[in-house]
């Protein structure tokens, strides 16, 4: 199978929009070429019907063109004086020589004033007929400037009924301008009717021919009715009175069908001719492309689509399939937790880590006790429950970034980083309690079962490099966890044992000591150049079964069984107690320093209890000062930690830097909490004399303080050449063996007494100083 999860593939919703992509990109191709093919036809369509119409125009105007000339000629010969005088035949050769070849047309004849016909082309006795109710002879009789005119559709006197024509007519004057009659051509319109047959194209075109006042003379398709009618109430006759051609859409006043209209003007004639091609016929060629396009576009826009869902569809459910199956790798389907497999990788992973850094790691082997008679007596459902409550609860138990798993049946296994003894014994007494407690099992009716567990620790690096051999330690210690008598933890390597069972010792024992007032508090002086006593340092001390334990030692157990602030809280009180007391004895000790940790800043208002403390033994804040590391004002665990040293700042109790040059040594934060003094840490003093590099260190840290203004204090010194070299670079007080050891307070008060500065009498600059006054 191959692997989904890592590639494009991962995403099954990117095929499906990128089948819609593709559809909406090719419908919008497809819709844009189907306008322009939609503009491609009115553009053939347009120039079809412009050819055309020039054609039709030309034909009329060349036969309007002879048949006014004839029409001249016979003009002509009426108003020649004389011209009855002629011999009929003479006269119609006269009158009509030029008019042979338009008998196709129709008549030419011309009047008298009282309409009656005078001269005709159709018979040497003009026929006996009265055009005088004609609007041709209207017209010219009473409009003397009228022209050429062409009259309205009428039917014929005689012969060819049914027929309509049309005439033309001219005025005739006599010698003094009167009107004398007039000359006409009749048109049979039938000559139109055939010009126009010949040219129709489709079954909606039309071919009309108008007089310029909108009246229809002829129109193809051919309808009795239209001949005559009048299209002035049209819309679309002002364009064509207006310009001699033109092109426009319209929807016709006759059939009420919407036609592309080309019209022109016939030469000079009142008349129009106007060829309309119906817009569906021009667009029936392009709607049967756009149809089948259209539906090809939609099939396959739609096939596209349904194939992209599909895909992303099995997609999908091969992507859910790899998961499960990842899981069934790599997880356990009972608890969720990691499988075997999966913590080998981990663990693996977690100790090359681990062999990187030089840091350890710890690795339990966890073990139900007598988890079979449970499946025995309450059944396989209940063993189920009891395993998945305790991979909650073992889950609960495993800080986060650690890994705990299942190994199978009642096997877990816990891997933790930077984990040392310690921390690896007190974890695995947390699961021991919390696997201890009842379990209720649903499936027997609220049957509560209580479980124990075994537990085997093996170390890296101590106990093996590699993931199996640690998982063996583990096992084998697990084991004896067992033979021990269950519910029991036991470390791979004895001496962790014993070390593991030492510490709880002390941690039981350092306990006791504090809650039972057994601790004590050693004294320190500080002084300055000239050996005056400026303040003491309280340092707490334990005596254990008669055995003192360095402070290093219990001050770290302390600090990781959680009792450090009640300890350090309790020195404080002891420290302030014991400065009141020598006071009261008349002894002169200027400020007592203690040491402070971040733990203690999370009681609740640390200022505020600091602030009694020193009120209850009738002190001062300017009696106090604060030692901690550079560490404890960065500490992050601590919330408002930097609100609280303001707060003792705000109090005029002064905070002093321990073990200065070793942490962070970053200058803007002694400023930032208005530090007061420096202390130089003992490695730097103790390699004075020694060490080239620690003696510029002691220097600059030195010249440091000074540039701060901040009292800078030796501490550990043991010679007087390191005090020399300290004082020739500027250090203010001193602190070490070399004056006094730490001492029990009596010893202290005996101290004070031997060194008071009476006892320097060659010195005249000793005088106590206090902390917080400028050193310069
Ligand atoms: P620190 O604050 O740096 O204390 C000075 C340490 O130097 C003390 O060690 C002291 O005995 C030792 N010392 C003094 N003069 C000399 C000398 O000339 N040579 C040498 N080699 N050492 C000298 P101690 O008492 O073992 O305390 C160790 C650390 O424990 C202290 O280091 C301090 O950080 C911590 N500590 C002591 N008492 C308390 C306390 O009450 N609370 C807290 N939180 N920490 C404390
Ligand atoms: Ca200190
Ligand atoms: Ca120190």
């Amino acid at each position: 199978m191959i692997r989904l999860s890592s590639s494009l593939f991962a995403r099954p919703a990117l095929f499906v929009y990128a089948g819609i992509g593709i559809t909406l990109a090719t419908t919008a191709v497809t819709v844009a070429s189907l306008y322009e093919m939609r503009l491609d036809a009115m553009a053939q369509a347009r120039v079809a019907a412009q050819n055309l119409v020039i054609s039709l125009q030309k034909e009329i105007e060349r036969n309007l063109d002879i048949y006014q000339l004839a029409m001249r000629d016979v003009a002509t010969s009426a108003e020649t004086p004389g011209i009855l005088r002629l011999t009929p035949e003479v006269r119609q050769l006269v009158a009509f020589g030029s008019a042979a070849n338009t008998t196709e047309l129709g008549a030419l004849f011309a009047t008298d004033a009282t309409g009656k016909l005078v001269l005709d082309s159709r018979s040497i006795q003009p026929r006996k007929l009265d055009v005088s109710g004609r609007d041709y002879f209207q017209v010219q009789r009473l409009q003397e400037n009228a022209g050429l005119y062409i009259s309205a559709p009428f039917l014929p006197f005689a012969a060819e009924p049914g027929i309509p024509q049309i005439a033309l007519s001219r005025r005739l004057k006599d010698k003094d301008g009167h009107f004398a009659g007039i000359v006409a051509g009749t048109l049979r319109l039938n000559y139109f009717r055939r010009l126009f047959e010949d040219s129709i194209l489709g079954r909606h075109d039309t071919i009309t021919l108008l007089r310029t006042d909108g009246t229809v003379l002829m129109r193809q398709p051919f309808h009795e009715g239209d001949i005559g009618k009048s299209l002035a109430v049209g819309h679309s006759l002002e364009p064509l009175v207006r310009s001699s051609h033109g092109t426009y859409i319209d929807i016709a006043v006759l059939d009420h069908i919407e036609r592309l209209y080309t019209f022109r003007r016939v030469g000079s004639y009142p008349l129009v001719v106007v060829v309309g091609f119906a817009t569906d016929d021009i667009f029936a060629g392009w709607r049967k492309r756009a149809i089948t396009v259209g539906i090809v576009t939609v099939i396959l826009d739609s096939l596209l689509i349904l194939l992209s869902l599909m895909f992303s569809r099995q997609l999908r459910k091969r992507l859910a399939m790899e998961r499960r199956l990842k899981r069934l790798a790599w997880f356990d389907a009972l608890t969720g937790l990691p499988n075997r497999v999966q913590l080998q990788r981990e663990a693996l992973r977690m100790l090359t880590n681990a062999n990187q850094h030089g840091s350890t790691l710890a690795v339990l082997f966890i073990d139900l006790d007598r988890f079979k008679r449970v499946n025995d007596t309450q059944g396989h459902a209940a063993g189920d429950e009891v395993l998945s409550e305790i991979a909650r609860r073992l889950q609960d138990q495993i800080p986060t970034g650690d890994v705990i798993g299942r190994l199978g049946g009642d096997e877990f296994l816990a891997v933790l980083q930077d984990c040392d003894v310690l921390r690896a014994k007190q974890v695995a007494a947390r699961i021991l309690q919390a696997v201890y407690e009842p379990i209720l099992i649903n499936s027997k009716q609220d049957t509560r079962i209580t479980i124990s567990a075994s537990i085997g620790i093996a170390l890296s690096p101590h106990d093996g490099e590699e993931p199996g051999i640690l998982l063996r330690n583990a096992d084998l210690a697990m084991y004896q966890a067992k033979g021990a008598g269950r519910n029991q933890v036991r470390f791979s390597a004895p001496e962790y044992e014993r070390q593991a069972k030492e510490q709880l010792e002390l941690e039981v024992a350092l306990l006791r000591a504090l809650r039972g007032n057994a601790l004590n508090v050693a004294y320190q002086p500080k002084v300055d150049a000239a050996g005056v006593l400026c303040g003491v340092e309280a340092l707490v001390r334990w005596e254990n079964n008669g055995q003192g334990i360095a402070p290093d030692r219990f001050i770290t157990i302390a600090e990781e069984s959680g009792l450090i602030a009640e300890m350090d809280a309790w020195v404080m009180g002891e420290a302030c107690r014991q400065l009141a007391e020598w006071r009261a004895e008349g002894l002169n000790v200027p400020n007592i320093s203690v040491n402070v940790c971040a733990a203690d800043f999370k009681r609740p208002d640390y200022p505020g209890f600091v602030s009694d403390t020193l009120q209850s033994h009738g002190l001062v804040a300017t009696d106090l000062t604060l030692e901690m590391t550079e560490r404890v004002l960065f500490d992050e665990s601590v919330p408002d930690i930097r609100k609280s040293l303001d707060a003792i700042h705000d109090l005029g109790i002064a905070l002093s830097i321990d073990d200065f040059g070793t942490g962070y040594s970053s200058l803007s934060y002694l400023h930032r909490f208005a530090v007061k003094e420096l202390k130089i840490d003992k490695s730097f003093v103790q390699g004075i004399g020694r060490d080239a590099m620690a003696e510029s260190l002691a220097q600059t840290l030195i010249h440091i303080g000074k540039i701060l203004k901040l009292t800078v204090t030796a501490e550990g010194v043991e010679t007087r050449a390191q005090r020399d070299f300290l004082g020739t670079h500027g250090c203010h007080l001193y602190q070490g063996f070399l004056f006094s050891r730490p001492l029990a307070a009596r010893d202290f008060a005996r101290w004070v007494r031997a060194h008071r500065p009476c006892t320097l009498p060659g010195d005249p600059d000793a005088q106590a100083t206090t902390l917080g006054a400028s050193p310069d």
